[in-house]
């Protein structure tokens, strides 16, 4: 649990409210600690461990094509999310489950015959022979993979459609977790086919769901490597007498090391709400061990005045103050400002923090609302 992330709020304008757990989150696991809770420490670990590189990210290069080729799919979402989690191995596959000691057994329920990694669930497994089927695939028989992700590079590098393929994924692992559920779905037999109708009702769709026309592409810019970019934002409802923040850390790659909300249980002045962000930004990456960040807001008031540190006697000095208190925490802290354009991700947090009464943190993710501008941003990388 990430509680006691608090502002510090000298004038205790940020009533303490511990981190819970929204329905959203019951379906996350993070898995880089036995037991799937987030902890401070596995996520300070983690980060410190991904700066030295020594988790996963050994091919940046490589990944940050793919992932940018997977965030460009031309299909809605849900089928993006299903291919960068499976390449991230973070899908719960019997043998992440097996290795969390969640199960005890990571032989898979289709074949039983292999352990149930991802390549295998959603590519290798014999069950899936029908699945696969036809000239398009014709190469998995003697093509061999180490990973998912090494599968999906290949399907780009030689021209084939990713995004029918996500599609196909995508039915393989909806059905195999209805039928571990024992609840309702297609046979096995039937997968390609309506696979293959979903995917003809989307190419049917134009213009297509979730696109990013060019001129509303944003302008987010990724941070250089071995420093996290931290976004804010902050919302005001007078109607409902409530304001929200929202927090974002990005990496090199532009990938989501974490996402946080929080509302706040008064309307405040809207500059008073984004310092309230700044602050929290400031902390939620010290909280993370981000130790050189950028924190970047669209309020050009609020970066001048971070920057500053001298503010007077406006209203939000003593929030500035806290931030100046904070920055020392870090081996380097710069402000950056970006148009609202850019800060799309932190605004969209906010403005879904004033519907949330609960504070909440997302790991390596952001709220489904919020995604597609996650995805927008990658893109324009
Ligand atoms: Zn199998």
């Amino acid at each position: 649990m990430v509680d006691g992330i608090l502002v510090p709020a000298k004038a205790a304008l940020v009533k303490k409210i511990p981190l819970a757990r929204s329905p959203i989150e019951d379906s996350l696991f993070w898995p880089f600690i036995a037991n799937g809770q987030y902890n401070c420490k596995s996520g300070y670990r983690f980060l410190k461990e991904l700066e030295a590189g020594t988790v996963e990210n050994s091919q940046p290069d490589l990944d940050r094509q793919l992932w940018k080729s997977i965030w460009s799919l031309e299909v809605p979402n849900k089928y993006k999310n299903m291919m960068w989690r499976a390449c991230r191995n973070s899908l719960p596959t019997k043998l992440n489950l097996t290795q969390k000691t969640i199960i005890d057994n990571s032989t898979c329920d289709r074949c039983c015959s292999h352990i149930e990694d991802a390549l295998h669930a959603l590519w290798g497994c014999s069950g899936l022979d029908d699945v696969w089927d036809g000239e398009r695939w014709c190469f998995r028989t003697r093509e061999r993979f180490a990973d998912f992700k090494e599968l999906c590079r290949w399907i780009m590098e030689h021209g084939n459609s990713l995004e029918l393929f996500a599609v196909q994924v995508w039915h393989i692992w909806h059905q195999r977790n209805q039928l571990r559920l024992q609840q309702p779905c297609c046979l096995t037999k039937d997968l390609k086919h309506d696979a293959q109708a979903r995917w003809d009702e989307i190419r049917a769709i134009n213009p297509l769901p979730n696109q990013v026309r060019p001129e509303q592409k944003p302008k987010w810019i990724a941070p250089p490597p071995n420093t996290y970019k931290i976004n804010y934002d902050g919302a005001v409802s007078d109607k409902e007498n409530k304001a929200g923040v929202g927090v974002v850390i990005r990496d090199h790659n532009g990938e989501v090391i974490a996402s946080l909300i929080q509302q706040l249980d008064q309307a405040f002045q809207l500059m008073e709400v984004v310092a309230i962000a700044a602050c929290r930004a400031v902390e939620f990456g010290n909280e993370l061990g981000a130790g050189c960040a950028i924190v970047e807001g669209d309020s050009e008031v609020i970066v001048k005045a971070l920057r500053n540190k001298d503010n007077g006697l406006t209203s939000f000095a003593p929030l500035i103050n806290d931030v100046s208190l904070f920055s020392t925490l870090f081996s380097e802290l710069s402000y950056s400002h970006i148009r609202r354009n850019g800060n799309k991700v932190a605004h969209s947090l906010a403005r879904l923090a004033l519907i949330t009464p609960d504070c909440t943190v997302w790991m390596e993710d952001v709220p489904f609302r919020t995604l597609h501008f996650v995805q927008a941003d990658l893109v324009a990388l």
